[in-house]
């Protein structure tokens, strides 16, 4: 008899892909020198936080002697706070936002469990469209619900229409939407956006009961060339954002993120008041102290996103020379190239390993036949490994995708 809950168990069992990458990199590491190894295994932010961030820490620091400075607060996060974020992300998004419509929480992470665990019903439906973050199904299962793929059109990643109205039905209760898009760079562009909000208008009439659209955004400000990140909140009455300091501004660990509410949402109070139950009551008690003062003294700044769009173009270049097949990403940053010949992403990733590069399988993220590279490395690494990923393409199309 098994101590750990099934489910659990069972997760263990299947370590996830970037795990395993992980793992296999630092054997990797070990044997050759981390000088040696091409890691576009992992989305965690290489670049220093900007410096607005760093000296908003020395500025906290300082006064971080008083009474209760690293107290509880409010399980919504401190109200001031919200109310500057409001006003933030008003002038950002083009809205009129209010403190009300704003809960601090523990990254983006947390606050989709905080939004899920206060709409969803065990039983419940989550529409994601796929290629997606694998915790999506995680964080569904948490609360007793599941999660649904909806295919992408293929290679462009829009979110693609026609399968998102068949694939509603009567226990969908919400829509996830993930732009900029992890793994493939997308960037939903207004109309698709208001296409979403008017299929989700009808089905909702249609079953009775509002479907919820949920926008992840931690990489909203990670978009390049100028391309616009729309914002869903003025929409669709029945939407909500959740961002992050993690990606941006170089703070995962900090956690710290929001769930910013459509100013146009029937009944908010009672929707914000449950958010700020769940955020309690799923353990975080409230966002962390420290995030939320950094927060309050770099809100709006960014690290140098000129370094990732320097990174971004020799990836392309580095790619291409190689012969394969992606979109280019408009923002985040990942790429989501094609397997070379058609081939199996399992086998490819694990024929990319004898050139010491390590990435991630499609089939990670529910879209076989493509591998994700996050270039949140060096430039040198992005040029060192060219020869490798030249050498894998060549070798893989001659074999025709088969090991
Ligand atoms: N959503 C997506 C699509 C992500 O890629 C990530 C992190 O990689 C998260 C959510 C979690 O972000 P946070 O660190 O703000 O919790």
């Amino acid at each position: 008899m098994d101590i750990l809950a099934r489910n659990i168990a069972d997760s263990l069992g299947s370590a996830s892909w970037i795990r395993r990458m992980f793992e296999a990199g630092a054997q990797l590491k070990a044997q050759y020198g981390a000088e040696n190894v091409y890691d576009f295994s992992l989305g965690n932010p290489d670049l220093p936080a900007p410096p607005e961030a760093v000296q908003g820490l020395k500025d906290f620091a300082a006064t971080c002697t008083e009474p209760f400075a690293f107290g509880y607060m409010a399980n919504g996060g401190f109200p001031w706070l919200r109310k500057d974020v409001a006003a933030w992300l008003s002038k950002e998004q083009g809205l009129s936002l209010g403190a009300e419509d704003v809960l601090l929480c523990a990254g983006a992470a947390g606050g989709l469990n905080a939004f899920f665990r206060a709409v969803l019903d065990p039983g419940d439906e989550v529409l994601t469209f796929a290629p997606y973050f694998v915790e999506y199904g995680f964080y569904a299962a948490n609360h007793g619900a599941s999660l649904k793929a909806v295919s992408s059109i293929a290679e462009s990643f829009a979110p693609n229409l026609e399968a998102l109205k068949k694939a509603i039905g009567p226990k969908t209760r919400l829509l996830l939407i993930n732009s900029p898009h992890n793994p493939t760079g997308a960037v939903y562009s207004r109309e698709d956006l208001q296409s979403i909000a008017k299929i989700l208008e009808e089905k909702s009439c249609e079953y009775g009961r509002p479907i919820w659209l949920l926008a992840d955004e931690p990489y909203r400000f990670l978009a390049y060339d100028g391309v616009e990140v729309p914002s869903v909140l003025g929409l669709y009455p029945y939407s909500a954002a959740v961002g992050s300091l993690s990606k941006s501004m170089s703070l995962p660990g900090e956690r710290v993120g929001w769930i910013v509410l459509s100013p146009a949402l029937p009944d908010k109070e009672r929707v914000m008041a449950a958010l700020t139950l769940t955020n309690r009551i799923l353990g975080f008690v409230n966002p962390p102290v420290v995030g939320q003062q950094i927060l309050a003294r770099a809100m709006g700044s960014n690290v140098d996103k000129g370094v990732y769009e320097r990174r971004r173009k020799a990836m392309a270049e580095v790619l291409e020379a190689g012969g394969y097949a992606f979109p280019m990403p408009k923002g985040a940053f990942y790429f989501f190239p094609q397997v070379p010949g058609g081939g199996d992403d399992l086998a490819f990733v694990q024929d990319l390993l004898s050139e010491r590069i390590l990435a991630v399988p499609g089939t990670g993220f529910g879209w076989p036949g493509h591998f994700r590279l996050a270039f949140c490395v060096d430039e040198s690494t992005i040029r060192n490994a060219a020869p490798g990923f030249k050498r894998a393409a060549e070798r893989f199309r001659e074999k025709g995708g088969k090991k």
